[in-house]
């Protein structure tokens, strides 16, 4: 046996070469890996040159493989239906859009937008907000500005926002 690259390399004998595609490919164990598996399990003790070439060939005269294609995945999952929402305000999205250039409105300086998504009714506000906004100020500006104008009747502990 001759190495070659920590691998032991296989001489042109044929029956040799037909032996380890057997083993790797068809034997009980191998399932009738395909040929990139089947390369990487070869790749790992031995080598000669046309070895991918071979084991394309010799996937290609497998009965079994030519009559019957493998299952190499996992079962899809079955369809679920997305969380059916029942009313508004109840599942929304921000995101906060900052470092604009700085805006005057009603004698106050704004360099950010507040974007709330109610994902119920799609509806989108846009709020001006300073990028400096604190929990509690935001707080605040959510409560005067979505809770109070769309008069959210839930008790406000109830919200959860992710
Ligand atoms: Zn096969």
């Amino acid at each position: 046996m001759i190495e070659y690259n920590e691998s032991l390399y296989v001489s042109k004998d044929l029956s040799v070469r037909e032996e380890l595609l057997k083993r790797h490919h068809d034997d009980l164990l191998a399932k009738h890996f395909d040929a990139d598996k089947i390369s990487e399990l070869l790749d790992r003790k031995y080598y000669w040159k046309s070895m991918i070439k071979n084991i394309k060939e010799y996937i290609n005269a497998c009965d079994i493989c030519q009559r019957v294609k493998m299952k190499r995945h996992l079962s899809y999952d079955k369809l679920k239906s997305l969380l059916q929402l029942t009313n508004s305000w109840k599942e929304i999205t921000m995101n906060f859009i900052t470092n604009l250039s700085s805006s005057k409105w009603k004698e106050v300086m704004y360099d950010s937008i507040l974007v709330i998504v109610d994902h119920y009714m799609k509806m989108m506000r846009y709020l001006f907000m300073k990028k400096t906004l604190t929990v509690i100020e935001l707080a605040e500006l959510f409560f005067e500005k979505i809770v109070l104008k769309y008069e959210i009747s839930n008790n406000v502990k109830d919200w959860v926002l992710n």
